[in-house]
């Protein structure tokens, strides 16, 4: 049997209404290098995959909406909570100057890291820490991505986005999470609905 390859599933990305800029970018990151062995033969598929540990490697087309939403030009700082695979922050690290990626769960961290130093992608950050409440000492970023749902935007996120910057985040209870986009204005915040979604749940502390 023949299975899809990295350019099927452009493809299918850009049938899906993927931009063009953020197409250009995921296509020089194989997806192939994030997946478990197990599920190699499916990398290429627009489906979600187990990545151990009840966690998954995000859809290739929400990974590309969540990069659409979150990506400006010029962006200096951009902080990923969930590294999970580090699919995500491999596709980060072609938008922004340095990435900060945290992950939750020992095992998937080192992993991740491993992946990404081996890819040699120098500008990207990776760190063991229960993500929520950010990283105050590298804020502002102008831009923050949040890969597990969480119930709503605690503020100590919000407070970390710089003055332009956005964040995105699947928000709501499992069934009901819509991905959200909040732009810090200098007044105050602005919030868009772009997309119903299913992600895991962002969970408090390390293991
Ligand atoms: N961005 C990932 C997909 C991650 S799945 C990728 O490209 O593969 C969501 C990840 O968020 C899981 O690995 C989970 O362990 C992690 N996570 C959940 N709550 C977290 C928290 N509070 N801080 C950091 N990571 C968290």
């Amino acid at each position: 049997m023949m299975h899809a390859n990295q350019q099927d599933l452009i493809a299918l990305l850009r049938d899906a209404g993927i931009r063009e800029d953020v197409l250009a970018i995921m296509e020089t990151v194989p997806r192939e290098l994030f997946v478990d062995a197990a599920t190699l033969h499916q990398a290429f598929e627009n489906i979600p995959l187990p990545i151990g540990w009840d966690q998954t490697i995000s859809q290739p087309y929400i990974v590309g909406k969540m990069t659409e939403a979150l990506w400006q030009s010029s962006m200096r700082r951009v902080l990923e909570i969930g590294t999970g695979s580090g699919y995500q922050a491999a596709i980060l690290s072609q938008c922004a100057g340095e990435v900060y990626t945290l992950e939750r769960v020992q095992s998937l961290h080192a992993k991740a890291k491993a992946r990404l130093q081996s890819m040699a992608l120098s500008n990207v950050h990776v760190f063991h820490a229960d993500g929520s409440k950010g990283m105050p000492d590298v804020a502002p970023f102008d831009g923050i991505l949040v890969t597990a749902a969480m119930l709503e935007v605690p503020h100590v996120l919000l407070s970390q986005l710089a003055i332009d910057g956005r964040l995105v985040a699947p928000v709501g209870k499992p069934g009901a999470q819509t991905l959200q986009v909040i732009t810090r204005t200098p007044l105050g915040f602005e919030m868009e609905e772009i997309e119903d979604v299913r992600f895991v749940p962002c969970r408090e502390g390390v293991e």
